[in-house]
Parts: C-alpha cells; sequence; structure tokens
C-alpha cells in the first residue's frame, strides 16, 4: 500500500467523494471543506509539490486548468467567481505531500489568507 494519501485516494484504497475522473487527472470533495464548494483536483502521477514541476508537465498542467474550469461551471460559480489555491510547503501549509488544487467558491471570500 502507498504511503501517499492522495495515491491512495487515486487507487481507491482510501475513499473520498470523487466528482471528476479522467486517465490523468481526479478530482474529489475536501474533507474539511472551508467553503460551500472545496474540491481538490489532483494529478493521479505523484508529483509532491509545485516545487517538482518542469517543462514536461505543461500538459497536465493544462488539463487541471481545464478541469477546474470544468468543475467551476458545473457547481455554479462561473459567474459569482471562485478562487483556487496552491499551497506549497511547509510555510505555504501544504500537509499532503502530493500537488494539488483547492477549488473553493460559493461565498465571498477574504484576502489576504492567513
Ligand atoms: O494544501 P493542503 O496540503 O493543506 O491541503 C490538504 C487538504 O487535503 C486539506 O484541505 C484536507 O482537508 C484535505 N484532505 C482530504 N481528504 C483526506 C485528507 C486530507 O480532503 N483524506
Amino acid at each position: 500500500m502507498t504511503e501517499c494519501l492522495f495515491c491512495g485516494i487515486v487507487e481507491g484504497s482510501i475513499p473520498s467523494e470523487k466528482v471528476y475522473e479522467d486517465e490523468h487527472v481526479i478530482a474529489f470533495k475536501d474533507i474539511h471543506a472551508q467553503a460551500p464548494v472545496h474540491i481538490l483536483v489532483i494529478p493521479k502521477k505523484h508529483i509532491p509539490s509545485v516545487q517538482q514541476i518542469g517543462e514536461g508537465e505543461g500538459m497536465l498542467l493544462g488539463r487541471i486548468f481545464s478541469v477546474i474550469n470544468r468543475l467551476a461551471k458545473e457547481h455554479g460559480l462561473s459567474e459569482r467567481g471562485y478562487r483556487i489555491v496552491n499551497n506549497c510547503g511547509e510555510e505555504g501549509g501544504q500537509t499532503v505531500h502530493h500537488i494539488h488544487f483547492h477549488l473553493l467558491g460559493g461565498r465571498a471570500l477574504t484576502w489576504p489568507p492567513g
């Protein structure tokens, strides 16, 4: 069994509420939702963080953002607006070391973040 929580979700050994899946990307509801819509979009491939993103990941990132766009539309966020968050490293607040993008919306979000 994998030691990475999100690889476990990709494999199905750890349960999740999936809202999207294709060959390379999955999306699921965050278990500690911080907004009415809080979805995590991740690549199936294990990439620890943005710091490991190179030129070769361009297609994958394009796909991830097109999935985010699709999910934002499906969840009625396109007109209202929303936020995409990536936490990177310890001071960035990253707790799961498999790259993921938070899609947050459904309420007015404040700025700056804590
Ligand atoms: O950006 P960060 O690494 O802190 O985000 C990890 C996110 O993964 C958290 O928002 C946490 O609630 C979520 N999570 C989840 N399902 C799990 C474990 C963590 O949705 N089984």
